[in-house]
């Protein structure tokens, strides 16, 4: 009988409040320690699948943690990007209302920067969009059939006229290929802006655009001749918040490091690729390649 009761209180007992204690540990938050058994009875199933929850929720939890010091890296940095154009458009209105401009020149000068800023504000705000509804899962496009040289043709139209006014030379290699492309054409455009105004951004004088036609892909290539990308970056060009130099792109090209993870997002969403080349001193070129719709 005593030999009995001592078996029962060994071999149930015993690892059911091991169990029990372990199961407290882990509804307290403690999931660090590991759910051990040493017997080869029924009960090591039971402890290993508890085990396995354990991780399971660990890592859940770990991610948790990620995505909360994502958002709030995030919050923090979107908030950065609006402010410094911002703090510039107010700085340039207030010294034209203090009178302090006299000559036509100067108020002119104050005139265009503030338009740039308020381009390149509008532009960032565009982008922080996409990455907000992409970050929330909220993204969709509205796909339709579209002829890529007509698409091309009415875009770059507009460029000629905006890099007329610039001292970047725009160089473009017509007829761009003419094919049917299955696009969001906001969202098309929007990528198009993006590598247009980093190259206009980054190039010494000249961008140059082409065509062509690979694998049943529509390729667009944007070449610049500016000083080009380190082969060190080439692998997080693509990551958001990702600027080569982050003081200097930041302050005197109003980057953000968003434009070029949503081009790839963007991209992709449309089932084609980015690519870039690039040799320091020689410049950059940019390539997406998106599905022909035949
Ligand atoms: P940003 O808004 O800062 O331009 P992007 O994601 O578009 O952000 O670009 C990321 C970084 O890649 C930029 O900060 C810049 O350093 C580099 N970059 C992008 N395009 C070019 C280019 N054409 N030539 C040289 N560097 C470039």
């Amino acid at each position: 009988m005593f030999m009995t009761v001592r078996f029962i209180q060994r071999y149930f007992f015993q690892p059911l409040q091991k169990m029990q204690d372990q199961v407290k540990a882990i509804r307290s938050g403690n999931l660090a320690v590991e759910v051990k058994y040493d017997g080869t009875d029924e009960f090591g199933e039971i402890y290993s699948e508890v085990n396995l929850m354990r991780i399971r929720m660990r890592a859940q939890m770990q991610r948790q943690q990620d995505n909360d010091k994502r958002r709030s890296r995030l919050m923090a940095s979107i908030s950065h990007d609006l402010r410094t154009p911002l703090t510039s458009i107010q700085g340039y209105v207030e010294g034209l209302q203090d009178g302090i401009v006299k000559d036509k020149e100067t108020y002119d000068r104050y005139l265009e920067t503030i338009l740039i800023k308020t381009e390149a504000l509008n532009h960032l705000i565009d982008d922080l969009s996409v990455f907000a509804k992409q970050e929330l899962g909220e993204f969709s496009l509205n796909k339709d059939r579209i002829n890529s040289g007509a698409l091309l043709n009415s875009y770059f139209k507009q460029k000629e006229s905006e890099f007329a006014l610039s001292n970047v030379n725009l160089i473009l290699e017509r007829p761009f290929v003419s094919t049917f492309i299955e696009v969001d054409r906001y969202r098309f455009v929007q990528i198009l802006e993006n590598l247009m105004s980093n190259a206009k951004k980054y190039t010494d004088t000249t961008v140059r655009v082409y065509t062509s036609v690979k694998d049943y892909q529509l390729q667009i290539f944007i070449e610049d001749d500016g000083h080009g990308i380190p082969q060190s970056s080439i692998p997080h060009l693509f990551d958001y918040f990702y600027m080569v130099n982050k003081k200097k792109d930041q302050k005197e090209k109003m980057g953000s490091g968003l434009g070029l993870a949503i081009c790839k997002n963007l991209i992709t969403a449309h089932k084609g690729d980015i690519s870039v080349t690039s040799s320091e001193g020689n410049g950059s070129t940019f390539m997406i390649s998106i599905p022909i719709d035949l």
